[in-house]
């Protein structure tokens, strides 16, 4: 009785006349991405598959990131970074559908406290630049992976030609690798060094 009654008076703390959720860490929970190939969209699944198996055959460490995610986690990530880092304003930001929730706080400082909860949470604290609000991962057509090597590795490009990677950084950032990549339509993030692990159908 004393525990249902607690729960209810909590819940009631955490939800504004709207019927909203205020912002915190619990919301990172929601809305859950993918870390599988079989998340991602009929051909670039099958072409992430085959650029991974050859580079597993080649001794090339592959970690998987996140593949699918859903656009309703990017409107958190967006939103939360952008109170945190740019101040913004909160009475602007857009209803997003489904997501029903309450950035502004009750008490003023909380609102920017809960949203750097949420930062946290998100894992999204050391991105220098704002997350985009839409990107090729909610169509299942990005992954993000970690990937290392030592020494020389060859790998098989999708021509089935064998090519030795002798060059520097034994990283995902390897032009060599990015080349050999491209042959099955996998395609390393293009804009510069700022998203290391990104690589999807189009470059984007
Ligand atoms: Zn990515």
């Amino acid at each position: 009785m004393a525990t249902s009654h607690l729960a209810r008076k909590q819940a009631s703390a955490h939800e504004n006349r709207a019927g909203k959720e205020l912002s915190g860490a619990q919301w990172a929970r929601r809305f859950p991405g993918s870390r599988g190939t079989s998340d991602l969209s009929g051909t670039f699944r099958h072409a992430v598959e085959d650029f991974i198996a050859a580079m597993a055959e080649a001794g090339i460490r592959v970690k998987m990131d996140a593949t699918y995610r859903p656009t309703k986690r990017y409107d958190l990530m967006h939103w939360a970074w952008r109170i945190v880092n740019d101040k913004a304003d909160v009475s602007s930001i857009p209803a997003m559908g489904g997501v029903d929730i309450e950035w502004q706080h009750p008490a003023g400082a909380d609102t920017v406290r809960a949203a750097e909860d949420m930062v946290g949470a998100l894992s999204i604290r050391r991105l220098r630049t704002r997350p985009a609000l839409r990107s090729q991962h909610n169509l299942g057509l990005a992954i993000d992976m970690s990937l290392s090597w030592h020494g020389t590795v060859s790998v098989k490009d999708a021509n089935g030609k064998l090519v030795t990677i002798r060059t520097m950084p034994r990283t995902g950032m390897n032009r060599q690798l990015i080349e050999i990549g491209a042959t099955y339509g996998v395609k390393k993030y293009g804009g510069g060094g700022r998203d290391v692990p990104h690589w999807s159908n189009n470059g984007r």
